[in-house]
């Protein structure tokens, strides 16, 4: 796992943290060859999350989300966006590629072992794609963080 990786985990709500390195490893061990993932955002404050809502709106460019500050899972570490790594170099986001053989796209492989931690995938919502991104079941309701209290260093507090 790469450095960019890990510190992107390391900022992720406390209680998932030990979830998603288990799942990144796993991804890593699944795509064998010559792709690796790669976490390219994980927390993002509410800052962060305006100064991207406002690109195609106050300002030029394409409409990258329609999350406001607090409106994203992001906002509270519970979401990742990856992309691979092809020979520890490339940056890819092509989600049909099958780089190592197997006949399963190597991002569809990723897909599967997130879904299988319960964590849903961007690619399937109905009207705003979002294929990098995954967040995590049960903690995908921005309403529902955003009245939640935080603890000393900003994180929502979890009541089970
Ligand atoms: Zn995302």
């Amino acid at each position: 796992m790469d450095q960019t990786t890990k510190k992107h985990i390391d900022l992720l709500h406390p209680s998932v943290r030990e979830e998603v390195t288990k799942i990144i490893e796993e991804c890593d061990i699944a795509l064998t060859g010559r792709a690796k993932v790669r976490i390219t955002q994980g927390l993002r404050s509410f800052q962060e999350q305006e100064d991207l809502y406002a690109f195609g709106r106050t300002k030029p460019g394409k409409k990258v989300t329609n999350a406001k500050g607090g409106q994203s899972i992001h906002n509270y570490g519970f979401a990742v966006d990856i992309c691979l790594i092809i020979d520890g170099k490339t940056a890819s986001w092509d989600t049909a590629k099958d780089w190592d053989g197997d006949q399963i796209s190597d991002w569809q492989e990723c897909v599967e072992i997130f879904k299988k931690y319960n964590w849903n995938w961007g690619g399937d919502w109905k009207t705003f794609k979002d294929l990098p991104h995954f967040d995590k079941k049960g903690y995908s309701d921005w309403k529902v963080l955003s009245k939640l209290k935080r603890d000393r260093k900003n994180y929502v507090i979890l009541y089970k």
